[in-house]
């Protein structure tokens, strides 16, 4: 089993699925959002209107249509309020769901961006502890899962760095 931390842009991943930071509508957005959209075509906005939006701390999956990834796993992340709105519960949920979708579709890898740290102005390095940490008690639980690789993509080197101390530090 292997955690990596890698600096790319999530939508050139070859990987089973990429987790998305979507909003409630699933309709589309900015950031890494838009960027998959582009990425995978049209098809997955009409996918997505098919699933009639999605609650904070949730996810649901659609395929990849042209993206090299098979599915993209669309998580909605908190809005960073102040840290007493559940953000960091609400965060964990998207990690852990996400790796449900994973297991329960049989993928051998996974990426994550840093969900919620973008215009949702979730701190990074609270945001990474939490992913890391999910993602290593999730696996833990389920030791029979066909997950051979999680990737924490990166988006700049700030985020690498963090990410990578986080997984030296295990
Ligand atoms: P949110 O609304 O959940 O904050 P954003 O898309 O604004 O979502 O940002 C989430 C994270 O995704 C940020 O850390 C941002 O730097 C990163 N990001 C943006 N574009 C990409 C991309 N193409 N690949 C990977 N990460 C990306």
């Amino acid at each position: 089993m292997r955690l990596e931390a890698l600096l790319a842009d999530i939508t050139t991943l070859e990987v089973d699925a990429i987790v998305n930071a979507a909003n409630t509508s699933l309709l589309g957005g900015g950031g890494v959002d838009g960027a998959i959209h582009r990425a995978a075509g049209p098809k997955l906005l009409e996918a997505c209107r098919k699933l009639h939006g999605c609650p904070t701390g949730q996810v649901k999956a659609t395929p990849g249509f042209r993206l090299p990834a098979k599915f993209v796993f669309h998580a909605v992340g908190p809005v960073w309020s102040d840290g007493t709105q559940d953000e960091d519960v609400l965060l964990a949920s998207c990690y852990r769901r996400s790796l449900k979708l994973a297991f329960e579709h049989e993928c051998a890898s996974i990426a994550f961006p840093a969900i919620s740290t973008g215009v949702y102005h979730f701190p990074l390095e609270r945001a990474a502890n939490i992913a890391v940490r999910t993602v290593r008690e999730a696996l833990a639980a389920t030791p029979a899962a066909s997950l051979e690789k999680v990737v924490f993509c990166c988006f700049n080197t700030q985020a690498e760095t963090i990410y990578q101390a986080l997984l030296n530090s295990l």
